[in-house]
């Protein structure tokens, strides 16, 4: 395989896991891997384990050919786009599980999505054992709970946590964007505007949780969304701040619009 090659040859290699409907944030993932290391690989798979029934597996946006050029225009060396029958052969029987970091927040909410994408990660790691691997802080759980597995498997991969890539108006890029109709387009950004203005608000008024999470609630189900959850948590371990911030903590909101489900994050201070 190239990559046991390059490792051979001494190369830092990256790796960039990805769903594939590339955009920015994406490529935000190759270009700081590019940075960092000698040789980037990057991963598109649609992985059906962590995708729940009622899910969007069947509609998730697909385009490999646009896919390939955003990845060697910004510089990847090599594209790995296995099939569902390659990561799943039949016979397939384990599951990855990590307790404790899955159960809130997304977990809470979407059944068996953290196992299926601790299953895949695992093995992606393991198949191409990069030296660093790019996740992106606008699924922070995901990155948390990647972090935790890497270490509790003691998989010799470093994880890297690159900042959330944003449209103009504060929209945190995302494959399911292009869900939105022009009309939920425009609503979308409240949600980045309620956390940034709840995370301000918490950076001047540590104890004032309660009071703020209650008014971006308001504000989020006044904009037109259906709130799946909204909720302050200590940055390092993810463990609930209900009244008062003191670790460094970060706001949490997950809505839908529509049909379409967006998450966001935003750091406290
Ligand atoms: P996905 O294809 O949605 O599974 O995302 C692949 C990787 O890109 C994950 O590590 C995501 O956290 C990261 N990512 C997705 N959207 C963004 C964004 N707007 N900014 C930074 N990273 C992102």
């Amino acid at each position: 395989m190239r990559i046991a090659h390059w490792r051979k040859a001494d190369a830092r290699v990256g790796l960039v896991p990805t769903m594939g409907a590339l955009h920015r944030g994406h490529i935000a993932l190759v270009r700081f891997a590019r940075t960092e290391c000698d040789r980037v690989a990057a991963s598109i798979f649609v992985n059906p384990k962590q995708f729940a029934p009622t899910e969007d597996l069947g509609s998730y946006p697909r385009r490999e050919a646009a896919d390939l050029e955003m990845l060697q225009s910004s510089g990847t060396d090599l594209v790995f786009i296995p099939t569902v029958d390659e990561m799943y052969p039949p016979g397939f029987a384990t599951l990855v599980q990590v307790h404790g970091l899955t159960e809130g927040l997304c977990g809470a909410h979407r059944a068996g999505h953290f196992d299926g994408v601790t299953t895949v990660v695992a093995k992606l790691l393991i198949q191409t054992l990069p030296d660093i691997a790019y996740f992106g802080e606008k699924d922070y759980q995901q990155l948390m709970v990647v972090r935790r597995l890497v270490r509790d498997l003691d998989i010799p991969v470093h994880v890297a946590g690159i900042p959330t890539v944003r449209d103009g108006d504060g929209l945190a890029l995302s494959s399911r964007n292009a869900y939105l109709s022009l009309g939920e387009r425009r609503i979308a950004p409240n949600l980045a505007q309620v956390l940034r203005s709840v995370a301000s608000a918490l950076a001047r008024h540590p104890g004032a949780v309660a009071n703020e999470l209650a008014r971006g609630l308001r504000e989020l189900r006044d904009a037109g969304f259906e709130v799946d959850y909204l909720e302050v948590r200590e940055e390092d371990t993810l463990r609930p701040v209900t009244t008062y911030v003191g670790a460094r903590s970060r706001v949490f909101g997950a809505v839908q619009l529509g049909k379409t489900r967006l998450i966001d994050n935003m750091p406290i201070g």
